[in-house]
């Protein structure tokens, strides 16, 4: 009798663990790729221990863990899918759902098998998933195709030299004349002013086709992937706040960096992404794809709801600041070559409207905010900003080189304010007539019309 009632709860506390253990698998999956093998052993270890610490009899630790590990992956596998709830609402179903699982199996320790069945095919799922991803290459051209794009050439009388080209993306950049209208206050001309006394050309209330920076970006860089106003092909898959697939490699795999080569001109990023065909620094962390900015611990929390929990109200400005910092060095030391473009992306005056102890964060709750602070929150940066870039700008030694500054859309949280509507700046470019009707997704035509084209000998 006593040997059978060992033998009973090894089996038990096998199961247990055999239980969490494929709880936890598809998550361990999910985070191979950021964290390392290491992961496999880790997560199973951690909830054997959690298995005699809390006791599982009381199964709920399973619906707890589930809750954690699965809520934010799948919410955001489905999220404009099969759904368009807010993170909030989804996780209250879930977590509801993940109850009731529980409890059935509570009272019914035979369910367990069908959950376990489940959480197995979970695994087969994203293991399948990240295979394919990380083995399937990206087809620009089929991409393309997709997005029925056709290129269309510039009408803009661009004059060519050897000179360096530099864009400089202020990101969430709002129209000067539309926060004028707004404040009736001159100082919020104050760069418009200020570039065209150094010799800039001003596009006041420069259209953008994109609000997101994650389509803006690659419509700049592949030569506008907007095909027309009306009927945008973009625009229409553009509804959430995620990045859409295929977005990022193609401006990655850009146009405008292979059109420039061919016109044996180097691209540089320093900004949200790297250039896959240009010349990439190696100190450079880009903000994209890249986890430099954060630690693999950082990674695995940021695909819980933990990282909703701590971020929720407030957006992560470490990650952000860092980044800032880091272009704002790169464009300060910059030796601009002949036959080189460079692209610099300064997370100005977007928000967090934060920078170290130069600004200390100002704590925007985005979800009692109303507008009318939101505006006025964003103005006091604008204008901080636009004094620390104005000085930047008026340092540099970029005596050659032509520049553009543009942001890669407006304002976008007040009624009152366009949020298509930007600026551009443009030095150099002197053919260029400043009533020009000129996009930001044209810009990316008006950098390559500025090179040389090879003459074949
Ligand atoms: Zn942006």
């Amino acid at each position: 009798m006593k040997k059978n009632y060992f033998v009973n709860k090894a089996i038990f506390s096998f199961d247990k663990i055999l239980m969490t253990s494929i709880l936890s698998l598809p998550f361990t999956i999910e985070v191979l790729f950021d964290f390392g093998a290491v992961s496999v052993l880790l997560i199973p270890i951690t909830l054997y221990f959690l298995d005699i610490k809390i006791n599982p009899s009381k199964y709920f630790v399973f619906f707890i863990l589930c809750f954690l590990f699965y809520n934010n992956i799948i919410y955001y596998d489905t999220h404009l899918k099969l759904h368009e709830l807010r993170l909030r609402y989804f996780s209250s179903i879930f977590l509801l759902i993940s109850f009731c699982i529980n409890l059935i199996c509570l009272k019914n320790k035979n369910v367990i098998k069908y959950v376990n069945v489940f959480f197995l095919f979970l695994s087969i799922s994203f293991g399948a998933t990240k295979t394919y991803n990380s083995f399937s290459l990206f087809d620009r051209s089929s991409f393309l195709e997709k997005l029925n794009f056709e290129y269309k050439t510039s009408t803009l009388e661009i004059g060519k030299s050897d000179d360096p080209v530099i864009l400089i993306i202020l990101d969430g950049l709002s129209s000067s004349e539309e926060i004028f209208k707004h404040t009736k206050d001159s100082i919020d001309l104050k760069l418009d002013f200020s570039l065209k006394k150094r010799g800039y050309k001003v596009i006041s209330n420069a259209r953008t086709e994109s609000l997101r920076t994650t389509i803006s970006l690659p419509s700049l860089f592949n030569f506008n992937l907007h095909n027309s106003i009306d009927k945008d092909s973009i625009e229409n898959i553009d509804k959430g706040l995620q990045t859409i697939d295929g977005f990022q490699e193609i401006f990655n795999e850009n146009l405008l960096v292979d059109s420039l080569l061919t016109r044996s001109v180097k691209s540089y990023s320093f900004g949200v992404g790297e250039f896959t065909r240009g010349i990439n620094n190696d100190d450079f962390c880009y903000l994209w794809g890249d986890s430099c900015y954060s630690s693999s611990l950082e990674n695995i929390i940021s695909k819980t709801i933990i990282e909703a929990i701590i971020h929720g109200l407030d957006r992560d400005t470490e990650k952000v600041d860092l980044f800032r910092k880091n272009s704002l060095e790169q464009l300060e030391n910059l030796v601009p070559a002949q036959k080189s473009f460079y692209y610099f992306h300064l997370f100005f005056p977007h928000d967090p409207y934060s920078y170290f102890e130069e600004y200390p964060n100002v704590r925007l709750n985005y979800l009692t905010i109303s507008e009318e602070e939101y505006l006025s929150e964003h103005i006091k940066y604008k204008r901080w900003f636009v004094d620390k870039f104005i000085d930047l700008i008026e340092d540099a030694d970029f005596q050659n080189s032509r520049i553009i500054i543009a942001g890669d859309h407006g304002f976008r949280h007040n009624k009152s304010i366009a949020p298509e509507l930007t600026n551009i700046y443009l030095k150099g470019y002197n053919s260029i007539n400043a009533n020009n009707d000129i996009t930001v997704q044209q810009i990316g035509n008006i950098i390559l019309e500025s090179f040389l084209v090879l003459k074949l000998e």
